[in-house]
């Protein structure tokens, strides 16, 4: 019953929107934006053929670590499939068809600042919105890695890609669902999956996207059909 009310908002949603189930009306790139960091919002290229879940639930057949709550069937109860923070609208898990296999937050004595996903087959990985792309190389932990700057301090990061889509590169700039890879275990990864990370502050910090607050994107409030019009 708990999911009900985000099943009316994806239906609202997609009642205006034909064919993508969500249609997100972002800032045109002429809004001026004086919040902290760059104004990467105006970065609006087209929206990609991603369709956000309007559910999600834990993996079948493996222990979810530091697992949000669940109800009984395994449906993640505050998933929202569009998220807002600091007023952006962001997905808040950035590929279709996939389930949790580990949330956000202290794990095994370390923080995880991300929450894994996984699809199997595994699929492409999306833009969580709009935004300008800060980061794209490989690093010993998080493998082929995408970090994108969507304004108003609002970051996403992608790891363990098997590959970085190409012309997503530093400097560019990437539309809500559109490709930034494909779903992969490079860096220190277990198994294929998604490591995603919502990421709040300033990256014009000297230790960049360390110096930013990992946050869990279950925590945010839904994005409402009033909202954006
Ligand atoms: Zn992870």
């Amino acid at each position: 019953m708990t999911r009900l009310p985000f099943l009316s908002a994806a239906l609202l949603l997609a009642a205006c929107a034909s064919p993508a189930p969500v249609k997100i009306h972002y800032p045109p790139a002429e809004t001026p934006d004086a919040s902290v960091g760059a104004a990467p919002v105006g970065a609006v290229a087209e929206q990609g053929p991603f369709a956000p879940n309007a559910y999600l639930r834990a993996c079948y057949g493996i222990r979810v670590s530091n697992s949000p709550i669940v109800d009984k069937d395994g449906w993640v109860v505050n998933y929202k499939p569009i998220v807002v923070v600091n007023g952006i609208p962001l997905a808040a898990a950035p590929a279709n068809d996939v389930c949790l296999t580990s949330g956000f937050g202290q794990r095994f004595g370390r923080r995880h600042d991300g929450i894994d996903l996984q699809s199997r087959p595994a699929g492409t990985i999306y833009a969580s919105a709009p935004g300008k792309i800060i980061e794209s190389r490989v690093s010993t932990g998080y493998g082929n890695m995408v970090l994108i700057d969507h304004g108003k301090g609002v970051y996403t990061r992608y790891a363990h890609l098997a590959y970085i889509q190409p012309g997503v590169t530093k400097g560019a700039t990437i539309g809500f669902g559109q490709p930034v890879g494909f779903m992969g275990a490079s860096g220190n990864a277990t198994a294929i999956h998604i490591h995603f990370e919502i990421l709040t502050g300033d990256y014009r910090n000297p230790r960049g996207s360390k110096g930013l607050m990992p946050r869990d994107p279950f925590s945010f409030p839904p994005y409402e059909y009033a909202q954006a019009y």
